[in-house]
């Protein structure tokens, strides 16, 4: 008997529950477990004796006192099962008076040895106090926050140490909708997808970005669901409580979209089955149609086919902000944001980013008129009809760029030159095809052709990044435009800010392409920069996300004054997967320990990591003053954070809702692993 129950501990390291759970919580398979044997006492040896559970501290909210629950007359299978319900420890007080102080005084003991909040086992037989174990507590985020920092009221632990004893990705709780814990217990899981952007959503069922804003503007709450997301959906996103989708992954369009606006989002759930004309799903043999309530939890990946309610975030009273400033005390790595509109700009500001690390300038282009002029630009088949409908452009951009500018309040913003292929900004649906041609005055033939023209096997390998600089130098000519023209207006109204904007090139991978797209820019920018007659530094560098850039980044940066390093193409380009496909087959890899974890969310330091510190060892040999950071999803996820500290990154950018986290986790970072 005993060694069946050894082994059974021992198996229970492979089932697949023990494989999500190291896998969510990024434990190696190779630790392995063990087993403890020890002589059994009785709780079940009548009225004298009991078992119970108790934590020297409230887990929910970190309350200094003891907290837990016990049964007389049992064993401990008894209060975990709930067949009874167990009596609270302060009763104990009145029905044991002796146990109960002896016990209160072994909590105490236990807490000030371990320096943190104990969960403690316990059973009394025949009035007999024994402790089966005790470890440090789990705990919400709440409590963890308010735990750390009365530690170090308390004189039990320095701030250094406070700060470690907080999960960064426990952060997200707080900046987030969460259930409500009650009637998550009621209710079923339907399906399973990816945690792609974090939070609690309830709403109901729509499958068009237009109906969620039509249901949305008359006041109902939505949930997308798509068989992927697109950036055409932009405004549909935004609006809606959470987003669903049966494709895609960690670095997908949904989930970084997602994140950036701080919606929760469950990506690639491959179960689904979509009917578009029929406005329904099929999740776990069952239909659900437009109209129906469903719930995500974009934390876990679950879904659920009813409404839950949620509670709103809240990061919570001072213990926050004391944990959060003495975060920013430790830390040597800077914290930017990505962003791409004032509003997450402001967004990251208020979350304590020191700057934006990315803008990508596409995802202005979709909106309203400016698709149109895109479009336009697209169609165009000359340089001076091109350069007409990017006239049309430039001033939407350059006020977007104001808008930024002001949100950030002079500090370092990155601005990214248009990066997607173009054939993304025109439609597929036929319906819209004869639309935009009569509406553009094209025969639908001839958009047609352009489109068919535009066509790639292979989009994310094709023409986009600077390819599109190179063959189109006016539309880098009218981002500089903007880009300038938006520094100086905005140096004009805040003369005591030093605007110095740095205009970053997507997808080089040589550095004779990077020297032609910069001769573009600077040439475009110091004209405008001598017309004003003003004295404005710009800066010019690149993202390395393509291996050979890694490879050759002695070279490139002899043109780059800084380097972004773009993991999420760095990942997809390096391992051969694509970013918006891999969820499909990545699980049969969890599933045969090939990886352990999603590389797409957690860096894959021996390779990809490998090209990074290459990358940064010899940017730095050319070019010792120049800057570097990271810009990928990477780039708010702790243990990748940790890397770049290690490397010997300037700063992490990541989406605003991560910048907490990423502000912690570098802290982390640099209290175990000081910088010299
Ligand atoms: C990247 O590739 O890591 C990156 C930040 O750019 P994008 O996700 O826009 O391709
Ligand atoms: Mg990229």
């Amino acid at each position: 008997q005993l060694m069946e129950a050894v082994k059974a501990v021992f198996r229970s390291w492979d089932n697949p529950r023990a494989n999500v759970y190291r896998r969510m919580n990024e434990i190696p398979y190779d630790w392995g477990t063990a087993v403890n044997v020890q002589s059994m006492v009785f709780g079940n040896s009548g009225d004298n004796s009991g078992t119970g559970v108790a934590f020297t501290r409230n887990p929910a909210t970190g309350e200094k006192a003891l907290f837990g629950e016990y049964l007389i007359n049992a064993q401990g299978e008894d209060v975990v099962a709930g067949v009874r319900t167990p009596s609270p420890i302060s009763k104990l007080h009145e029905e044991m008076p002796a146990v109960y102080e002896q016990f209160a005084d072994i909590a105490n003991r236990l807490e000030q040895h371990y320096k943190d909040m104990q969960d403690m086992e316990f059973t009394i037989e025949n009035g007999k106090l024994y402790m089966l174990q005790t470890r440090n507590g789990k705990r919400t985020a709440t409590a963890a926050i308010k735990v750390a920092v009365d530690l170090v009221d308390e004189g039990m632990i320095d701030e250094k140490e406070a700060v470690c004893r907080v999960d960064p990705k426990q952060l997200d709780a707080l900046l987030h909708p969460t259930f409500d814990p009650e009637a998550l217990k009621k209710a079923q899981v339907i399906g399973k997808g990816l945690a792609a952007s974090p939070g609690a959503a309830c709403g109901r069922v729509v499958f068009t970005a237009e109906d969620s804003k039509e249901w949305h503007d008359r006041g109902e709450k939505v949930i997308l669901v798509r068989l992927e997301t697109s950036p055409e959906d932009i405004e549909g996103m935004q609006v809606s409580q959470g987003i669903l989708t049966v494709r895609g992954g960690m670095t997908s369009h949904a989930a970084v979209v997602a994140r950036g606006m701080g919606t929760c989002c469950v990506s690639g759930c491959g179960d689904i089955v979509v009917d578009y004309e029929g406005k329904k799903f099929t999740l776990a043999g069952k239909e659900y149609h437009e109209g129906d309530w469903i719930s995500l939890d974009g934390s876990t990946g679950n879904i659920y086919g009813e409404a839950i309610a949620t509670v709103p975030a809240d990061p919570g009273s001072g213990y926050f902000g004391r944990l959060m400033g003495w975060a920013d005390k430790y830390r040597q790595l800077k914290v930017y944001t990505n962003a791409d509109n004032p509003r997450d700009a402001a967004q990251g500001y208020a979350f304590g980013a020191q700057g934006i690390g990315l803008c990508r300038t596409e995802h202005m282009f979709f909106e309203g008129e400016r698709i149109k002029a895109i479009r336009e630009m697209i169609v165009s088949d000359n340089v001076a009809d091109r350069e007409k409908a990017l006239a049309k452009i430039m001033p939407y951009q350059q006020g977007d760029f104001e808008g930024i500018y002001e949100a950030m309040q002079g500090h370092p913003v990155v601005i990214r030159f248009l990066d997607p292929p173009l054939h993304e900004f025109l439609p597929t649906k036929e319906e819209d095809i004869v639309e935009i041609a009569n509406e553009m005055g094209l025969s639908v033939e001839k958009l047609h052709n352009v489109i068919d023209s535009l066509h790639e096997f292979n989009p994310m390998m094709g023409h986009r990044g600077c390819r599109l600089a190179v063959a189109y130098p006016e539309i880098a000519a009218m981002q500089t435009t903007a880009v300038i023209n938006a520094a100086i207006n905005v140096q004009k109204k805040h003369p005591d800010w030093t605007m110095v904007p740095e205009i970053m090139i997507p997808l080089v991978g040589e550095v004779k392409e990077l020297k032609y797209v910069k001769d573009v820019v600077v040439k475009t920018a110091d004209a405008i920069i001598a017309a004003a007659g003003i004295d404005m530094k710009y800066e010019v560098g690149t993202m390395i996300e393509i291996p050979r850039a890694a490879l050759t980044a002695d070279e490139i940066a002899k043109e780059a004054q800084f380097f972004s390093f773009g993991t999420n193409d760095l990942t997809q380009m390096t391992f051969g997967f694509s970013r918006d496909d891999a969820g499909k087959f990545l699980n049969y890899y969890y599933e045969n320990k090939i990886y352990e974890s999603d590389p797409f969310a957690h860096l894959d330091q021996k390779g990809v990591g490998k090209l990074v510190a290459m990358a940064v060892q010899l940017g730095h040999q050319t070019r010792p003053d120049i800057h570097m950071g990271i810009c990928g999803e990477h780039g708010g996820d702790p243990t990748s954070v940790e890397f770049c500290h290690k490397v010997g990154l300037d700063y992490v950018s990541c989406s605003p809702f991560r910048v907490p986290i990423a502000r912690l986790a570098a802290a982390q970072a640099a209290i175990k692993n000081p910088r010299k």
